[in-house]
């Protein structure tokens, strides 16, 4: 087979005091996301949708939370290495659509830069890079800003 398919999920809490990054992008906002890196929910989607069409398990898996040497850690370079993990077993991005759902801030203004930054860090055209942004018509968790998700589904290609 030389197509595979893999989907990706993140959400991460909104809190005070924390950069609000998505797909490498720093956004101005009162509140920013929660985690042991980064917390950037989109870029997580992406990882966890490569690793999963190769089986390969989720970022979990590469850079568990319990381990000190991804506290802080800037997604891009997980990113990086996951591309290379893909990369490495002979597989290439066909290419990735994703949705950030997120009450506010409005996100369209970051679209394109979200999108250039991650076709420059996956070594990728930026038209293979699909990103959405919609909000949660204030319903549930997302809905009330207590956090952000972000759907990813990628289609490799085999070299
Ligand atoms: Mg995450």
């Amino acid at each position: 087979m030389n197509i595979r398919i893999g989907n990706g999920y993140d959400i991460h809490r909104l809190v005070e005091g924390r950069a609000l990054i998505l797909g490498g992008v720093e956004i101005p906002h009162i509140l920013g996301l929660l985690g042991h890196s980064d917390a950037d929910v989109l870029t997580h989607a992406i990882m966890d949708a490569m690793l999963g069409a190769l089986s390969l398990g989720d970022i979990g898996h590469y850079f568990p939370p319990s381990d000190p040497q991804w506290a802080g850690a800037d997604s891009l370079v997980l990113l990086e290495q996951v591309n290379n993990l893909v990369r490495s077993q002979g597989w290439q991005i066909g290419n990735i659509d994703s949705t950030i759902v997120a009450e506010r801030p409005k996100l369209k203004p970051y679209l394109k830069q979200m999108r250039d930054r991650l076709a420059e860090i996956l070594a990728i055209k930026p038209e293979q890079v699909g990103i959405k942004a919609t909000t949660n018509e204030k319903l549930g968790p997302v809905g009330r800003e207590e956090g952000i998700c972000a759907y990813a589904v990628v289609l490799l290609i085999a070299d």
